[in-house]
């Protein structure tokens, strides 16, 4: 994008002074406006300062830097605590033009101090671009000291954030959570999670960690463990803790909510909803809670008595759940409104499978199975002495001698991974293009791997073979990796002439799912996509229809654990706001969230200097032969010694980024 002025990452553009179609490009990603009414003119922050346009005042706006810097510091090392006080009242003095030349000095010492001996990213990164605004805005600076110019007051919203939480769809503190494991402040550290997830355990244990692909120490040695400390967190309460939790905002509000799915995406908001005071009752058409968390990944992953403690928590705070009830049967959005209801969640998930699209699937033939509901029979079955859910009938569970699963997602493999415990001899996996291509977890392909599962690569599906109806096997074709497509992905070709049979007798589809959104019916307007998926605003997760929200997999289609919980953290503040009556929108901290996570907080190329060589403490997992006969938990909880080591590696690389929005209000 063209920009007027940029020192991003130490690159030098500088057009001031030439005509704007002499403008050098800038290789920063920058929103042309701050929000619908407001302009965004510039930019400071951890990489530089970036000057998108007039109006704008580095002065000032370095003055409101320094602030925020002041603000974020935790004040545990005193050249950050100290430092960035005295630059703020340096600052103060020249905005009042009662400034000098040497205060400039000292500004620069300063930031040179704070930078060397700071141990976290605010003092570390923080200071940089104020030394550039010196370096070049001198004359700037020059015209506040002989009392020429007056700050404009504009408005200069920020954010601190971190590589790893700006990652994060829920937005977590995470080097907050980490440092109160370090310093063994267990309590506090989940009390930190729950701000952001009431799912520390699920996500714990599940989740796909986008934050350890952004974190800086991967630049260093190896990421953190952050994902398997939110879940040393929660197991530590768990064991220790007993006391009920309580919510002084319960029920302190008229208003009802209602909450489709108990699903993550269905769960979280209505745990953000009851703090803050609305009456809410999730309505979930299956006896068990927890969406596809519970019905499709394992026991041996998420043990389904320990999610049932983790959502007992919700309902100590006041989520009332009812089970059995299926929306758009049973309760209707007419229904609900007239008990009373003032606004909806949808968050019905997708739980239909997709067909694999080949010769003789719609004969139903015995032995074709779609991958979402054989987990789910799986999971009823073996968990049914283990936690005793009213109204849960297992389905018998059967047992083939060769099992193919077509797919190479997590479906596919948490599908193979558990025919391997129910002690199949004979199970694979037919996916038609390479392992390079697999969109399945690497942790997850390992492991299946390692549990002795075999992998058919560049093979399609075409016919499910059958003898005197009895299911024999299925016809495959060979493929080969083709040119890349528009979307640069190389696309599978079939090779003419190379079918051939393998042997099965049982065939599971595990190629994705579909949502199944047929109670939109009721409601016309609620706009949804070709792929049965709800359309709703970006940020807020409000539909056409004001009173009804969406998240989670219905919304983004089938993805994760972690953007079902942030949908719902958003949601829950949209509806919070359309319940009191203010307008539905987004702050400006969450705008800057944005922003920042548009430009990147994270630099995979970034030398960062630290000494390397101290190992990641992973979380110690049962042998390999216990890991195969049962479906007990692989991953054994960190000791409280490791935790605490692990905890200690983060270098807490918080960030601080600050638009200028030049509209009067705010400066100083
Ligand atoms: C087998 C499998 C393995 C996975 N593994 C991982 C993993 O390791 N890590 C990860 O991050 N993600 C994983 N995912 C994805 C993750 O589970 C989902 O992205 C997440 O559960 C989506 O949450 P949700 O609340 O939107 O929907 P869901 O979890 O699907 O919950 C929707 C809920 O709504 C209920 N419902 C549906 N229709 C109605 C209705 N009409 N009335 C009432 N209730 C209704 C459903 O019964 C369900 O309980 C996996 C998914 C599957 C299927």
């Amino acid at each position: 994008m063209k920009v007027l002025f940029s020192t991003w990452k130490d690159k030098l553009i500088d057009n001031r002074g030439k005509p704007q179609d002499a403008w050098v490009d800038c290789p920063v990603k920058l929103p042309e406006a701050f929000d619908q009414n407001r302009k965004l003119t510039g930019f400071i922050g951890w990489g530089g300062i970036i000057i998108l346009n007039e109006p704008y005042d580095v002065v000032e706006m370095a003055a409101n830097y320094a602030k925020a810097l002041q603000q974020s510091s935790c004040g545990k090392c005193f050249p950050c605590r100290v430092g960035t006080k005295v630059m703020e009242d340096l600052y103060s003095k020249i905005l009042d033009g009662k400034g000098s030349a040497d205060d400039l000095k000292q500004l620069e010492g300063l930031c040179e101090t704070i930078s060397k001996n700071s141990k976290c990213g605010i003092g570390q990164l923080g200071p940089e671009p104020i030394i550039q605004s010196i370096q070049y805005f001198r004359d700037d600076y020059q015209a506040y000291i002989s009392g020429l110019k007056k700050a404009p007051g504009f408005h200069y919203p920020y954010k601190m954030t971190a590589p790893c939480t700006s990652a994060c769809p829920t937005g977590m503190d995470i080097p907050l959570y980490i440092e109160h494991i370090k310093e063994g402040n267990f309590a506090e550290s989940l009390k930190t999670i729950r701000t952001a997830s009431p799912m520390a355990s699920t996500l714990g244990r599940a989740c796909f960690h986008p934050c350890e692909n952004s974190c800086r120490r991967d630049n260093v040695d190896r990421s953190l463990a952050i994902c398997k400390l939110k879940r040393f967190a929660w197991d530590y309460e768990d064991q220790h803790v007993t006391d009920k939790p309580e919510n002084p905002m319960k029920h302190t509000r008229p208003e009802k909510v209602a909450v489709v799915g108990a699903g993550p995406a269905g769960l979280s908001c209505a745990y953000y909803l009851v703090l803050q005071g609305f009456h809410v009752t999730v309505f979930e058409k299956l006896p068990t809670l927890g969406g596809a968390a519970w019905t499709g990944i394992p026991h041996y992953r998420i043990p389904k008595h320990i999610m049932a403690r983790e959502v007992k928590y919700l309902e100590d705070l006041g989520v009332e759940i009812k089970f059995g009830v299926e929306f758009g049967k049973d309760e209707t959005f007419a229904s609900l409104r007239s008990k009373g209801v003032k606004a909806f969640f949808l968050a019905t998930g997708g739980d239909i499978s997709k067909e694999m699209g080949v010769e003789g699937e719609k004969d139903n033939i015995p032995g074709v199975y779609g991958g979402i509901a054989i987990l789910k029979d799986i999971t009823d079955n073996v968990t049914k002495d283990v936690v005793k859910v009213p109204g849960l009938v297992p389905a018998h569970v059967p047992i083939p001698q060769t099992v193919l699963v077509v797919g190479a997602g997590n479906t596919a493999m948490d599908c193979v991974r558990s025919y391997i415990r129910l002690g199949c001899k004979d199970v694979n996996i037919v996916y038609r293009r390479t392992k390079k291509e697999m969109p399945a977890d690497p942790h997850e392909v390992h492991e299946s791997e390692d549990e002795g599962v075999k992998f058919n690569f560049l093979l399609a599906p075409t016919k499910l073979v059958t003898e005197n109806g009895k299911l024999v096997g299925l016809e495959c074709q060979k493929m080969e990796m083709g040119q890349p497509d528009e979307s640069g992905r190389r696309k599978p070709v079939p090779v003419k002439g190379s079918e051939f049979v393998l042997k099965a007798d049982m065939i599971i589809s595990a190629i994705g799912q579909d949502c199944d959104i047929r109670f939109l019916k009721e409601e016309p307007t609620i706009k949804t996509t070709k792929w049965n998926t709800i359309v709703t605003n970006e940020d807020t997760f409000q539909t056409a229809v004001p009173d009804v929200f969406a998240g989670g997999d219905v919304v983004s289609g089938p993805l994760n654990l972690v953007t079902a919980v942030g949908h719902a953290r958003r949601a829950a503040q949209g509806i919070g706001q359309f319940l009191r009556g203010e307008s539905v929108g987004q702050t400006d901290a969450q705008i800057m969230e944005k922003i920042i996570a548009g430009i990147g907080a994270y630099d995979r190329t970034e030398e960062v200097p630290q000494a390397k060589g101290w190992n990641r403490k992973d979380m110690p997992i049962c042998s390999r032969q216990d890991k195969v006969a049962s479906f007990n938990e692989v991953e054994l909880g960190y000791p409280l010694e490791d935790a605490m080591e692990e905890a200690a590696r983060c270098m807490r690389c918080y960030i601080v980024g600050m638009a200028c929005v030049p509209v009067q209000g705010g400066a100083k």
